[in-house]
């Protein structure tokens, strides 16, 4: 065998399998067809949170005048924001590259495919032996199937537009929509988000959603549900035709309507690899699949989409076939935000997922107008929120919508991985003043 361990994908879990089996002394090697770091590094995660701060400014100068501040002529240049991500994203392709050398890891840059249980072919033609195959190819977004849908851009465009927009239509009203919409209208652009479903951001806490689209709203984010679009129609503004008989125009529609994994031409169905309907990479526990010699980690086995999810489960494999120590991730605990304007951040049970599995729970829950936005007219409030289970006094889950609601959440979920009651929240000493404090301070449950 010319190597231990092939993986297939050089993004966040590929990498991260890459290095951890090199480093616990396999011979490694990574195919990776586009940029080095995956979706996360190039289109995804890096380059949307550099928008979201960008788009930060127009919220802290609306609010400056209040402390004091007068900004005259602040104008905001989309080349030059886009020019300096991709200098940064450029600096970070770097950096894994750098990294898979250090650690000794062998780099094919081009597209790979799985031709046996223990071979890989290279598109230049070339066959390599190994023990072990990693498929963590990852995914990429979908168009609804509709007239028009090829004027309309998605996430991946999105980041390397030739200029800004003056309107936008969003449609989607999941994590990348709902973040897309607040980056754009924080940039300036008039923005629309249309879903088709009830409430955003479905299967996260109900109060929570129906909370953050209010907030969005009083922004002047036009967020329209049980709407979408069924035709565009091109010109020099796009039209677009929505399934309730109306009609809007933009000079730009994204779509944020689904990811799919990536495993076209990657020759598993030949070997008889288990797809799901979906196209996703069926695994076992251990992130095997049905071929023993042949495993599957990040977006492409459709878990939970999530950089830290990737990086967890390359770990686990890589320890699992080289090491001795493999810590499988928690699903159950996964803190996660959405970089939307507020954050809207979480970890683990929601109120409706608590209830499902028939725990007994208390909720305890303050909205509340932050001191950073009490010299400004901003409407905005704060949500915090805890599930707590009423015999054990375990903090199940917590939730927020506010600024930085993310930086709070990486906290608070230690706290409840350790086993926090809500007395160790009760007990623990608040800091004054600030938007967290409010978890330690949630006396009585509504
Ligand atoms: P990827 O990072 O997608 O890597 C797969 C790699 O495989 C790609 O580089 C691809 O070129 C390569 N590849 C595919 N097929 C082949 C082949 N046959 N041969 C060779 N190479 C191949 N997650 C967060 O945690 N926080 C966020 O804020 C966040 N924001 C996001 C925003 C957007 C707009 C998007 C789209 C995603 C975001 N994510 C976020 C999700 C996160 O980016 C993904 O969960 C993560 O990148 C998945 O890692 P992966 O290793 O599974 O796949």
């Amino acid at each position: 065998m010319q190597y231990d361990f092939f993986v297939i994908g050089g993004g966040s879990g590929g990498v991260r399998a890459a290095r951890t089996a090199a480093k616990l002394g396999a011979k490694v090697a990574v195919a990776e067809a586009g940029p080095l770091g995956g979706t996360c590094v190039n289109v995804g995660c890096v380059p949307k949170k550099l928008l979201v701060y960008a788009s930060h400014y127009h919220d802290a100068l609306a609010q400056a005048a209040g402390f004091g501040w007068t900004i005259d002529n602040a104008r905001f240049d989309w080349p030059t924001l886009i020019q300096n991500k991709n200098t940064e994203v450029s600096r970070l392709n770097g950096v894994y590259e750098t990294m898979l050398d250090q650690a000794g890891v062998t780099l094919y840059p081009e597209h790979a495919q799985v031709s046996g249980a223990n071979t890989v072919t290279l598109a230049s033609g070339k066959s390599i032996d190994c023990k072990h195959i990693l498929i963590a190819t990852g995914g990429q977004p979908t168009k609804p199937d509709i007239p028009g849908a090829e004027h309309g851009i998605v996430s991946d465009q999105a980041f390397f537009l030739d200029q800004l927009p003056r309107r936008i239509i969003i449609a989607g009203g999941g994590y990348i929509g709902v973040e897309f919409a607040g980056i754009f209208h924080g940039l300036g652009v008039e923005t629309l988000l249309l879903h088709r479903g009830d409430g955003l951001l479905r299967g996260f806490d109900d109060d929570c959603r129906r909370f953050l689209a209010e907030q969005m709203q009083l922004q002047g984010i036009d967020v329209r549900l049980h709407t979408e679009i069924t035709a565009i129609q091109p010109g020099q503004t796009l039209g677009a035709a929505l399934n309730n008989g109306q009609a809007e125009t933009a000079d730009s529609v994204m779509f944020a309507t689904g990811r799919k994994p990536n495993t076209d031409n990657l020759g598993l169905e030949a070997l008889g690899i288990e797809l799901t309907d979906k196209g996703a990479v069926v695994v076992n526990d251990h992130y095997t699949t049905n071929v023993d010699s042949i495993h599957a980690v990040g977006d492409v086995i459709d878990r939970i989409m999530l950089t830290p999810m990737a990086l967890a489960e390359g770990t686990l494999v890589a320890e699992r076939l080289f090491g001795n120590n493999p810590q499988p991730p928690d699903y159950d605990l996964v803190p996660t935000c959405i970089f939307s304007p507020p954050n809207m951040a979480s970890a683990g049970l929601t109120e409706a997922d608590a209830r499902q599995r028939d725990h007994d729970i208390d909720i305890y829950r303050s909205t509340f107008k932050p001191m950073q936005y009490s010299l400004s007219d901003t409407p905005l409030r704060c949500l915090v929120k805890l599930v707590v289970e009423k015999k054990s006094q375990r903090v199940l889950g917590t939730f927020m919508v506010g600024p930085e609601a993310g930086e709070i959440m990486q906290g608070l979920a230690i706290a409840m991985r350790a086993g926090a009651t809500k007395k160790d929240f009760d007990q623990t000493l608040g800091i004054h003043p600030t938007i967290a404090e409010e978890f330690v301070s949630l006396r009585e449950p509504v």
